[in-house]
């Protein structure tokens, strides 16, 4: 199937994101393998262009342009979850750190954060910010490992 350039849509006013869903995947392609934890609130999936092994997303399923249009309860649970997230991540990917970055634009957006773990063998420094992407390589060991450690919090 030809997949259609999340640009083409934002151009036409239209969210990509929810293009996607609504047809079969054309846009990302299917990130079910990639899903670690959804509620009715938001989701959390592992990046299929990673900038690092453990690049995780987490995003509201509502449209909100940026964090400064979320409410206040809804930015409560996604900065609480990411905390935990961070914290497994952290122990799964046996990372040095995560780095969490949000820079949500445009008028059509899901508000999400990003989730980007610093290795060891990384510096310190933004530079972590834009690491070259990835190619996505699955481990279903530590994914399972995520959703366990996420079961125990979050039922
Ligand atoms: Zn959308």
């Amino acid at each position: 199937m030809k997949k259609i350039s999340p640009e083409i849509l934002i151009n036409q006013g239209i969210c990509p994101t929810c293009y996607d869903k609504s047809h079969d995947h054309i846009v990302f392609g299917d990130n079910k393998d990639k899903m670690l934890y959804e509620n009715e609130l938001f989701e959390c999936f592992l990046v299929s262009n990673p900038r690092a092994i453990g690049h995780t997303i987490i995003s509201s399923k509502k449209h909100y342009k940026d964090m400064l249009e979320i409410p206040g309860d809804l930015c409560e649970s996604i900065f609480l979850f990411a905390k935990e997230m961070m914290i497994i991540l952290k122990k799964v990917y046996k990372a040095e750190s995560i780095y969490l970055c949000t820079m949500c634009d445009g008028p059509m957006n899901h508000f999400h954060l990003q989730l980007i773990p610093r290795y060891s063998f990384e510096k310190r420094g933004s530079k972590n910010f834009v690491k070259e992407r990835k190619e996505y390589v699955e481990d279903k060991e530590k994914i399972k490992k995520i959703k366990e450690l996420l079961n125990n919090i979050y039922k």
